[in-house]
């Protein structure tokens, strides 16, 4: 089977007859490989925007594509599509981040009125896939794909990435270097009704300490100078949607809030917890957060 790596350019224009703002693809790019990841075939198409009239000042500085160029393609996104599924094939959909597949999705849903992708038949957010790889654990944010070469010693030039291809070349090179069987089988997605269901669900935070998926077990705190377990000595209360409570090591004398983001994700609940010190009344728009972070994940449904 092959596996394509897909990266699309798109441009955010407001759609009189939906009412809405909507995310236009305004190039395909796409790295063909065969099943022992060679470099077999590459796909890069411009599409001549239906409702852009312009292009946001972001996408034209970031891309360096022009409205002349897209016009001068001639091409429409469902002239380019159908030439993108012949090359698909029945390979395997592979990309950086959820987003090019959800604006893929909102492209056939505004071109075809499909809610689904029926040529897709299976798929990998590479994204999640490479942090597993690499063990990347940065609480703040998710891997970005030039960090991701960057840690892997893979050469490319700022200037020539956020192009359709240029992308999916370097996420390519990413996938040869960190492929291993086992742990990519975990990361691939039969696209059947759950995986519509999984990607279009949105993470929320939980705020009410009765809710189910609140375990109540993990709401505790290691002091961060000692490790020792910290005594709560408050209620919790929330704030910005965030459990916070008062702490005290009794050996090290050192109080604390603790406070506690749980996120509810479509097969998991995240808990974040994170130490503070305490805001002193007086002077609150100078409590700063420390950085002391942790996180447990309780997976509420095995996959
Ligand atoms: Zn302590």
């Amino acid at each position: 089977m092959n596996y394509i790596v897909i990266d699309f350019e798109f441009n955010g224009a407001f759609s009189k007859r939906h009412h809405r703002f909507f995310n236009e693809i305004i190039e395909f790019g796409a790295v063909k490989l065969d099943e022992n990841l060679n470099m077999i075939d590459t796909f890069s198409e411009l599409v001549s925007p239906q409702i852009s009239k312009k292009l946001n000042s972001h996408v034209s500085q970031l891309t360096h594509i022009k409205m002349n160029d897209l016009k001068e393609s001639n091409n429409t996104f469902t002239h380019v599509l159908s030439k993108f599924k012949k090359f698909l094939g029945d390979g395997m959909l592979l990309s950086w981040g959820n987003s090019d597949v959800l604006v893929l999705m909102e492209n056939c849903r505004y071109f075809y009125g499909e809610e689904t992708l029926p040529f897709l038949k299976a798929y990998c957010n590479l994204q999640s896939y490479c942090e597993a790889a690499l063990d990347y654990h940065d609480r703040s944010r998710q891997m970005g794909l030039s960090t991701c070469a960057e840690l892997l010693g893979i050469g490319f030039e700022d200037d020539t990435l956020h192009r359709a291809l240029t992308d999916a070349e370097l996420t390519s090179l990413c996938f040869q270097k960190l492929y291993r069987p086992e742990l990519f089988e975990k990361y691939v997605d039969v696209c059947d009704e759950r995986f519509y269901q999984k990607i279009t669900f949105k993470n929320y935070n939980i705020y009410d300490l009765r809710d189910p998926n609140v375990n109540k077990k993990e709401m505790f705190f290691l002091c961060d100078q000692c490790g020792r377990k910290a005594f709560r000595r408050s209620k919790w209360r929330v704030k910005n949607k965030t459990f916070r409570a008062k702490f005290r090591c009794f050996r090290c004398r050192r109080e604390f809030e603790g406070r506690i983001t749980v996120k509810k994700c479509f097969d998991s609940v995240k808990m974040i917890k994170r130490i503070a010190e305490i805001p002193d009344p007086k002077h609150k728009d100078k409590a700063r957060s420390r950085s002391t972070e942790n996180e447990s994940t309780q997976p509420t449904v095995n996959e």
